[in-house]
């Protein structure tokens, strides 16, 4: 049962109140019957009585007259009693019976006195009888001197001398009446003062389920049972209000920095922009990543995660009430800073009040500069990288989810900004936007086939042959547009496309370089391998089925890795690259001299090539010192570790001619073609192959 149903001591008085009124009417009406009953047989009562005494008149007039003789004084005597209104009849016999002188009456009335008579006859004693129609008819003996000369009956109408009890009860009825309507109010007032403590627990009650756990407790001093469940109802509703306060806490407070959470942090947002009508309502919502605390925290135990992440929630309400200060000096309370953790390595931060990009910016500026400040923590010092995005709201969103979204996606943007800080402008939005197109178009286009591998040759610089290629993805849309790499591999990485598009590729190739081995056109081929895709576990398993599937030998395929995803985790690298490489499966380098080598690391990693990055041959183009010397050094490294040097982008001849002095293995760029399609360099295998058997038979 719900406290709400608690209604019912508004029906216990109701009910009390028409139970105690209808007793009272009851009793009322049963006394009131009872004394009318009582009057009524009364006044019978009386009526016999009253007619014994004339009949018993009667009979003594009657006893002269017979005594005396005068039988005709006594017929006319008798016409006198008989004579008036309510006597129906006089009747008189003598000893014997026999009728001595009568008068009035009809048949009925006459048998009716006959039977009194009778009966006066037979016991000697007086007698009445009511006729059918309530007439009386009362009888006496005539005695005289102590002889019985005969029977006097008379007969009265109904009601001759009845006596109506009814008015003469009136007052008294009244007086009852309107003693039984006090008692009623009385009992009325009674009951609902009774009931009145009963009714303010029903009101609380209510009360309890309209406003929730806020409501004041209920003070009832009653000293009887209710008072015990008023006092046992408070304590419930103390424990219900601990335990909603606990839930709220759970529900809207990060347990470990005690910030508010999302949920809590865009319900207040939401509640300043329903209040924010001026310029001075309104504010900025940054939200700031630190970059590496994600990485940070799978190297801590959980006891010094809570610690770390204590100390950055710290450094960021410093940052907050710096800048609070020198923002808001006076009516603090409705319009207080916000900071909250969105996310486990997102903080946010509303600032009310800041409405102009200009000073948005120099606030989130401040709290960002905080945040990239190094933490000093258990001796070490530690720098997350943090970046910030910026909206300004009501401008940048009518709600907060859309401003948070907005500072979100400036965050996005921040992260390629040298100052890792971007405000949100309608150019992100518009760009977002093409990138949700892009992303739409790419999942129809995967499905379509329209994501195929082009082979770019790489040449042997010992002999000039194209023994080899790398495959490099190209969107062929059905209008013939070629869209490069660039453009659709980033977009492919954050959607999580570039796995299904990566094994597309990968299938691709793998059966292209198995028909051409099968043509009598052998070629290594390598591939390109993203940093998500490295980080798949399932990785080394999928190529190999695919390569398995197609037929191609393990050996013929190379899987190009950059510089920068090997260096990120040498050792996962080391657990991925194994089991492959195991199978005769070969690894390059990608982009070496890009990145930061750890050269310890380098020489334990099972790399059977290393690509020079295109940007030294560039280098050596502008003849820049350096070059000659730096391409010299991978190139001794790379003899050192047993490896063989792919030279990228090599654009002239004599970029080409310099490579191979130096004892680099292979060359590709476009001095030798760019990538084209399949069977475009199936042809140029064609027609190497057609060009050195013109070359034999010329010789
Ligand atoms: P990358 O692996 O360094 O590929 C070499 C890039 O240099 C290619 O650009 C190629 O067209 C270009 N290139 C080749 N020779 C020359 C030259 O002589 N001069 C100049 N200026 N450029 C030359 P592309 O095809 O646009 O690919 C760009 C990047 O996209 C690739 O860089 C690679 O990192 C990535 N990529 C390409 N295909 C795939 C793929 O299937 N999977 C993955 N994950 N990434 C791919
Ligand atoms: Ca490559
Ligand atoms: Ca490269």
């Amino acid at each position: 049962m719900s406290i709400a149903n608690l209604r019912a001591p508004r029906g216990l008085a109701a009910r009390a109140v028409l139970f105690a009124t209808s007793l009272l009417l009851v009793t009322a009406m049963v006394t009131a019957a009872t004394i009318v009953f009582g009057a009524q047989n009364e006044s019978a009562r009386r009526e016999v009585n009253i007619a014994s005494d004339l009949t018993a008149h009667l009979a003594t007039v009657a006893g002269n007259f017979i005594a005396s003789g005068d039988l005709p004084g006594l017929a006319a005597f008798v016409e006198i009693p008989a004579s008036r209104d309510s006597v129906r009849r006089v009747s008189l016999r003598d000893d014997r019976g026999r009728p001595l002188a009568a008068a009035g009456g009809s048949p009925e009335d006459e048998a009716t006195t006959n039977r009194v008579a009778e009966r006066v006859m037979a016991t000697g004693a007086p007698a009445h009888l009511r006729s059918a129609d309530g007439g009386l008819a009362s009888g006496a003996p005539i005695i005289r001197e102590g002889r019985r000369l005969g029977v006097a009956v008379m007969m009265w109408d109904a009601d001759a001398y009845r006596f109506n009890a009814l008015p003469a009860l009136a007052p008294f009825l009244l007086i009852l009446g309107c003693l039984t309507l006090a008692a009623i109010w009385l009992t009325a007032r009674v009951v609902r003062r009774a009931l009145a403590p009963l009714n303010e627990l029903a009101r609380y009650a209510e009360r309890v389920a309209a406003e929730g756990h806020a409501t004041p407790p209920i003070d009832l001093r009653t000293g009887d049972e209710i008072e015990a469940l008023a006092n046992a109802l408070n304590s419930m509703m103390g424990k219900l209000d601990r335990s909603m306060r606990r839930i709220q806490e759970i529900a809207f407070v990060d347990p470990v920095t005690q910030l508010p959470n999302y949920d809590r942090f865009a319900r207040e947002l939401d509640f300043r922009i329903l209040q924010a009508r001026g310029e001075d309502e309104a504010g900025a919502v940054a939200v700031f990543e630190l970059r590496r605390l994600s990485k940070l925290m799978q190297t801590l135990d959980a006891g010094a995660e809570r610690d770390f992440l204590r100390v950055v929630a710290e450094r960021l309400a410093g940052a907050v009430r710096s800048v609070e200060h020198s923002t808001r000096p006076r009516d603090k309370g409705k319009r207080s800073f916000i900071a909250a953790r969105l996310s486990a390595a997102e903080f946010a931060v509303f600032a009310p009040g800041v409405a102009s990009p200009a000073d948005a910016v120099l606030f989130a500026q401040h709290v960002n500069t905080a945040f990239n400040h190094p933490f000093d923590w258990r001796g070490h010092k530690l720098t997350l990288g943090a970046a910030c995005g910026v909206a300004l709201a009501p401008r940048d969103g009518r709600d907060a989810d859309c401003v948070i979204r907005r500072a979100r996606m400036a965050l996005g943007a921040a992260h390629a900004d040298p100052g890792r800080l971007k405000l949100f402008t309608q150019t992100l939005d518009r760009e977002a936007v093409a990138r949700l197109t892009l992303e739409r178009e790419m999942r129809s286009a995967l499905e379509a086939n329209e994501f195929r591998a082009y082979f770019q040759p790489k040449i042997n610089l010992v002999n000039g042959r194209i023994e080899a290629c790398e495959a490099l993805a190209r969107w062929v849309r059905p209008d013939r547009t070629i869209i490069g790499p660039s453009r659709f591999i980033p977009v492919a990485e954050e959607s999580g496309l570039i796995g299904p598009l990566s094994d597309a590729i990968m299938r691709e190739v793998c059966w292209k370089a198995a028909a051409w081995g099968r043509g009598g056109h052998p070629a290594n081929v390598a591939v390109n391998v993203s940093a998500l895709q490295f980080r798949d576990d399932r990785f080394a398993e999928r190529v190999l089925g695919i390569v398995q599937h197609a037929g191609l030998a393990p050996q013929r395929l190379e899987l190009e890795i950059t510089e920068s995803v090997v260096m990120e985790d040498p050792d996962r690298a080391m657990r991925v690259i194994r089991p492959l490489r195991d199978a005769g499966v070969r690894f390059a380098i990608d982009d070496f001299g890009c990145g930061h080598s750890n050269l310890a690391a380098l020489s334990r990693l099972p790399f059977d090539v290393i690509k020079i990055d295109q940007q030294f041959v560039r280098a050596l183009e502008r003849g820049e010192q350096q070059a000659p010397a730096i391409i010299d050094m991978i190139l001794a490294l790379a003899r050192t570790l047993d490896m063989e040097v792919v030279a990228e982008g090599v654009e002239r001849r004599d970029e080409a001619i310099f490579m191979a002095g130096r004892g680099c293995d292979w060359a590709q760029g476009f001095l030798y073609g760019a990538a084209v399609s399949a069977p475009e360099f199936a042809e140029m295998l064609r027609e190497q192959a057609r060009a050195a058997g013109k070359a034999v038979n010329a010789a």
